[in-house]
């Protein structure tokens, strides 16, 4: 996946709140990075930033070679994923139809094999693409959020707490998966998570935020030892 460079990025909302505060941040192409923090430290707005959801206040965002700003944010989204936490699945659709939503308004090849591998990837079973969202557990349902995520063949994965509705058998299951994905397509994955050890579990890099700052950045091993 591309590498992701953030030069003192800044995000005032217009009622004043200053929630990112000229971040700094190198995210080598390929990382597994985790950002942690209490809620309202300023998460969200930072990953919403990157694939703008969020229009900056200030600084800038470069992914892989490109400057962010040179591309349109339609043909920007096509190249990222993003999995949030409660997946917002299409209710009438089926599950096939939400995972080709992507393919189809990025007017990819579609077609039942296509989505029949995505929910593979997924460890979903290829008839689960006739079923509707509501027939699902939650777990599963999240599987299909990150098959619609990978539809579009994104190198950058963005995650905003994926995992955080499940429970902990399902949730450990999932994170598992999620890791032997995120090495096997070679993405770049910035997750955010208010769980510390979910974080320590997962990436391989954890940055800590609070206030809008970056205020720890370490390995795990790191985090652990204080190192
Ligand atoms: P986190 O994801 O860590 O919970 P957020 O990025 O959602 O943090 O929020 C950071 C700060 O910005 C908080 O003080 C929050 O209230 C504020 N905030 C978030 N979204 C908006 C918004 N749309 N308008 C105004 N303030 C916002
Ligand atoms: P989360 O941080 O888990 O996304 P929140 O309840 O903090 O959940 O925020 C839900 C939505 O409301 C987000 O899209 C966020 O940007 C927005 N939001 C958060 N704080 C504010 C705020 N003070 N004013 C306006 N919108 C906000």
């Amino acid at each position: 996946g591309p590498r992701v460079v953030l030069e003192q990025l800044s995000k005032r909302y217009p009622g004043g709140t200053l929630a990112v505060d000229e971040v700094s941040l190198d995210i080598a192409g390929g990382q597994f990075v985790a950002l942690v923090g209490a809620s309202g430290s300023g998460k969200s707005t930072l990953l919403k930033m990157i694939n703008r959801l969020i229009e900056p206040t200030g600084g800038s965002i470069a992914i892989g070679d490109e400057v962010m700003d040179a591309l349109p944010a339609h043909e920007l989204r096509r190249r990222i994923g993003y999995v949030f936490q409660n997946v917002g699945l299409f209710p009438h659709m089926t599950v096939g139809e939400n995972v080709s939503i992507g393919m189809r308004l990025r007017r990819q090849k579609q077609s039942r094999e296509r989505v029949a591998e995505l929910l593979e990837l997924v460890e979903l079973p290829r008839a689960a693409a006739d079923r509707m969202p509501a027939a699902l557990s939650g777990g599963q349902r999240q599987r299909v959020g990150f098959a619609r995520a990978l539809a579009t063949e994104p190198k950058l994965m963005l995650m905003d707490e994926p995992f955080g509705a499940l429970d902990p058998v399902t949730r450990d299951a999932l994170v598992k998966e999620y890791r032997a994905l995120h090495e096997r397509l070679g993405l770049t994955t910035i997750m955010v998570t208010h769980d510390m050890a979910e974080a320590l579990l997962l990436a391989e890099r954890v940055l800590v935020m609070k206030g809008g700052h970056i205020v720890a950045d370490s390995t795990p091993h790191g985090m652990l030892t204080g190192e």
